[in-house]
């Protein structure tokens, strides 16, 4: 496996890739590497000759210093997860100067009010953190393809939006979130959460297939009010936001004909703050 740091030499190497007419896909993760996070790489690695998997903490992203601290981190071990894909993965994993050569701080992009709900209403600049850092790997690595997972659909979202204004070469894929088999969608905060939260946190999931159940036979409104209410039984769950948005412009809707919609939560868990989404049709 390759491992690189440093821009130049990351550069390097796949100029000298991109010289034989390969065709390149990148992974941007934040480490804490697992099976949802394998379910992209191993996506990218079907549909590339070449897959790079970033591993970056991004500090730009976090309104919340304590959050950014206590973040899951353990490089030996996501190196040995991905030697188990495959040994010709390529792995960028830059430090904050390599990224962020002097301040750091965000740039500014157009998001087109995509950060004005749900996340961008909880976590300040979050999305223009994530677009900053994002549009960097894009410019040190040009992938032909960029692999993110609806698990974070506000962000990819987010990101098919950037890389549109941009008018970028570079594709967007979407890749289906990874569950375990009681629902909890996989997340790399999940290893923060004992084995009984981790049980109580399957009622986020619970919530929004009562929401996709319901969606064409109950009010929006109506299915907002009973999700809160089931989920404001459970002391260990504080519902930050529970919403039915459009699927494009993640606003809350007046439903329209041949729109497609998904609903969206996100809650504290026994102090863990974890989101997800599913598609409503
Ligand atoms: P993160 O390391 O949390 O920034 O995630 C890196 C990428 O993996 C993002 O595109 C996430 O949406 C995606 N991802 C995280 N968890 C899952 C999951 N359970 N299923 C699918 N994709 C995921």
């Amino acid at each position: 496996m390759h491992i690189f740091s440093d821009i130049l030499q990351i550069q390097n190497h796949l100029f000298k890739l991109k010289s034989e007419r390969t065709i390149i896909g990148l992974v941007p993760t934040m480490g804490a590497l697992h099976e949802g996070h394998s379910s992209l790489i191993k996506k990218s690695k079907l549909e590339n000759d070449f897959t790079v998997v970033s591993i970056f903490v991004n500090p730009t992203q976090f309104d919340d210093s304590n959050d950014l601290l206590t973040y899951p981190s353990d490089i030996d071990n996501d190196i040995n997860l991905l030697k188990s894909i495959s040994d010709d993965i390529i792995l960028f994993n830059p430090d904050s100067h390599e990224i962020y050569s002097g301040e750091i701080k965000s740039d500014h992009f157009n998001l087109n009010g995509l950060d004005k709900h749900m996340e961008g209403e909880y976590r300040l600049n979050h999305f223009q953190g994530v677009a900053t850092v994002v549009n960097k790997l894009l410019s040190i690595v040009i992938p032909d393809n960029i692999y993110f997972g609806e698990k974070d659909f506000q962000q990819l979202r987010i990101i098919e939006n950037l890389v549109s204004e941009k008018k970028l070469k570079t594709k967007v894929v979407r890749c289906e979130t990874f569950r375990y088999a009681d629902g909890l969608a996989l997340s790399s905060r999940n290893n923060k959460l004992s084995f009984s939260s981790k049980k109580i946190a399957t009622n986020l999931f619970k919530a929004l297939n009562f929401a996709k159940e319901k969606f064409n036979t109950l009010d929006t409104f109506e299915i907002e009010k009973k999700v809160m209410e089931y989920l404001s039984s459970f002391p260990e769950i504080k519902l930050e936001y529970f919403v039915i948005a459009d699927e494009e412009t993640l606003e809350t809707p007046i439903l329209k004909e041949n729109h497609k919609y998904r609903a969206f939560i996100a809650a504290n868990v026994s102090g863990v703050r974890l989101i997800d989404n599913i598609k409503l049709y």
